[in-house]
């Protein structure tokens, strides 16, 4: 099986019925890039820059960001790269920023609420992204959207940097996408709204169940309510991708779920654009994706949002289907 993955290293992402698809990697850092493409990622869906504030004894600079998104950018040789902006706080600490100690930091100051809250932190981070977007095809991506209000300042903030940067002098790429993270159900709930405003979605799964589950993704003892394929985390999941194409945008998904063999027929019937995943995951999920008919698959997803009542029934019309 594994010399079978291995001939699909190069080839483009089709399903059977010659619908195409992106799949794309996720990194942590520069030196992360190397095991996407040779695992034959077509992009990177999801750049973690948290670690690179965590991986430091103090904040980086912009120098030292714009080396590295430079690197990922280059290394990626024109092919698409979603950065994520910092996504600190709930379960990733930093020492030198004293972050408040919280009753619940998965619910408390964390990601964009940082990034706005403490903006020089923000502009420092889009500054390094905008002078690095003229070396490759860059996204930027806000993680933990709640409110329509936070895009808007967020994305205001981004438009104030690019100005002034420009009125500099430096050059900018024109082509750079601003999307959100899709990991807090008020904003999958909203997404026709959105969708308005943004550039893509990406879908995180991992927070997204969290927080529609009410059940810590660390906590073991309430593990049984991480369910991928629940109808109620399905229908957010659709409702998403619905909203985002009926706007011309793109939207994808960079949770674990992305590179779930069970979950992909669903994602693949749901028009699911773009998968993101780490690189042991793309080129098996290249080969299931070349056995699926996307037409069967709507069908699926019509049974399993309509008829199916637990994820473990999801599951079972999933290998009825996939036989
Ligand atoms: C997610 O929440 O699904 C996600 C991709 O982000 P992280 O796992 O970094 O929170
Ligand atoms: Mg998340």
């Amino acid at each position: 099986l594994k010399a079978e993955w291995e001939k699909l290293k190069d080839e483009p992402t089709v399903t059977a019925d010659g619908k195409q698809l992106e799949l794309a990697g996720n990194i942590g850092t520069p030196r992360d890039l190397e095991g996407v493409l040779e695992h034959g990622g077509e992009a990177i869906g999801l750049y973690r820059t948290e670690f690179l504030y965590m991986d430091s004894q103090e904040l980086p600079t912009e120098d030292e960001q714009y080396e590295a998104y430079k690197e990922v950018l280059e290394g990626m040789e024109g092919r698409p790269v979603v950065v994520r902006t910092m996504d600190i706080g709930g379960d990733k600490e930093l020492p030198y920023l004293a972050l408040p100690d919280e009753m619940n930091p998965f619910l408390g100051y964390r990601a964009i609420r940082i990034s706005l809250d403490q903006d020089e932190i923000f502009r420092t981070q889009l500054r390094a992204l905008l002078r690095a977007s003229v070396h490759g095809r860059l996204r930027i991506m806000f993680p933990m959207i709640a409110t329509l209000q936070e895009f808007r300042d967020a994305k205001a903030i981004y438009e104030e940097e690019k100005e002034k940067l420009q009125s500099k002098g430096v050059e900018v790429s024109d082509s750079i996408e601003v999307g959100i993270m899709v990991e807090i159900p008020a904003a999958a709930v909203l997404a026709d709204q959105f969708a308005k405003e943004v550039d893509f979605f990406s879908l995180g799964t991992n927070d997204l169940i969290q927080y529609s589950m009410a059940a810590d993704r660390m906590n073991e003892q309430v593990s049984y309510l991480y369910q991928p394929y629940n109808p109620s985390i399905l229908r957010l999941i659709n409702n998403v991708i619905k909203a985002a194409h009926a706007e011309g945008k793109w939207a994808g998904m960079c949770g674990e779920v992305a590179g779930d063999q069970t979950a992909v027929p669903l994602l693949v019937g749901m028009g699911l654009d773009e998968f993101s995943m780490s690189a042991t995951s793309i080129l098996k999920t290249r080969s299931l994706m070349k056995r699926l008919d996307s037409s069967k698959m709507e069908e699926l997803v019509e049974k399993a949002l309509n008829e199916a009542t637990s994820n473990e029934e999801v599951k079972a019309l999933v290998e009825e289907y996939t036989k």
